[in-house]
């Protein structure tokens, strides 16, 4: 569980991007932060992973405030997608996703091993695994960026607007495959798109923010609907 208590975000500059954020975001489900651009999604997610601090307020996992632990144990615990993927372009895909499990103290093969096996779960067909970054289409490099994700095997996924970047048929694709994976693997995710259908679809729970940085609503996507 990550509780935000009367969260607040204010840049140098005096941007107030997340202001006095409220919310409980339950395990094993998938939570949606969806508003227009600038509405303070990303740096409400960054901010689970320290990757950015709250001014004020505080951010409990697992009823721990996350500032007791190092950032880069935090992390480990804490999976990170974005629109990008954000992979290294001079190593191929196999070895995009063996680099996590190698970087936890795994052996080459045996990070091999458990890299194909990650990528056979993303749906990615084995010899995609030679190939690097460039040489995938978009929706493909999307699908490495979540199995390199899912690499240390964290409870937490966060994913920023991952699939605004792919055609809307493969999007689709990603969706349904993120759903299905979501089904299988119980992840707590939270999710940001300024797609209010893709919330719809994806959310379990879908958080409405709006410019300024304060929620509108918070409820599943049937009772956003009635509303
Ligand atoms: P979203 O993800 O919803 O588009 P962001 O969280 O990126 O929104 O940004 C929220 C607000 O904070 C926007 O007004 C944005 O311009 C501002 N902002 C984001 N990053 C910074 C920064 N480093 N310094 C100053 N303002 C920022
Ligand atoms: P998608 O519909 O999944 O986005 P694309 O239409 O971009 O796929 O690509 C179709 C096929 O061509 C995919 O199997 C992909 O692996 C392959 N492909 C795309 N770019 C390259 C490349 N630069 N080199 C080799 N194969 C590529």
């Amino acid at each position: 569980m990550i509780e935000f208590q009367a969260v607040t975000k204010r840049y140098d500059d005096g941007t107030v991007a997340v202001d006095h954020l409220d919310l409980t975001i339950e395990d094993g489900k998938i939570t949606v932060f969806v508003g227009p651009s600038g509405c303070g999604k990303t740096t409400s997610l960054r901010m689970i992973n320290r990757m950015i601090d709250a001014t004020s307020g505080a951010i409990l996992l697992d009823g721990k405030d996350i500032r007791a632990q190092h950032p880069a144990d935090l992390r480990r615990g804490i999976g990170y997608v974005i629109q990008n993927a954000g992979l290294f372009p001079h190593r191929t895909v196999l070895d995009n996703v063996a680099t996590v499990p190698m970087l936890l103290g795994a052996r080459k093969a045996a990070a091999r091993g458990r890299a194909a096996e990650l990528l056979a779960t993303v749906g990615l067909p084995a010899e995609l695994g030679k190939r690097y970054p460039a040489q995938l289409s978009g929706g493909q490099q999307q699908r490495v960026g979540v199995a390199r994700a899912l690499a240390a095997d964290p409870p937490v996924l966060l994913m920023d607007e991952p699939f605004s970047a792919v055609d809307p048929v493969v999007r689709d694709d990603l969706q349904d495959e993120l759903l299905r994976l979501q089904s299988e693997l119980g992840k707590t995710i939270v999710f940001v798109t300024h797609d209010i259908d893709e919330a719809i679809k994806l959310g379990d729970q879908v958080a409405v923010l709006r410019v300024g940085g304060r929620l509108a609503q918070y409820d599943t996507p049937a009772a956003l609907l009635a509303k």
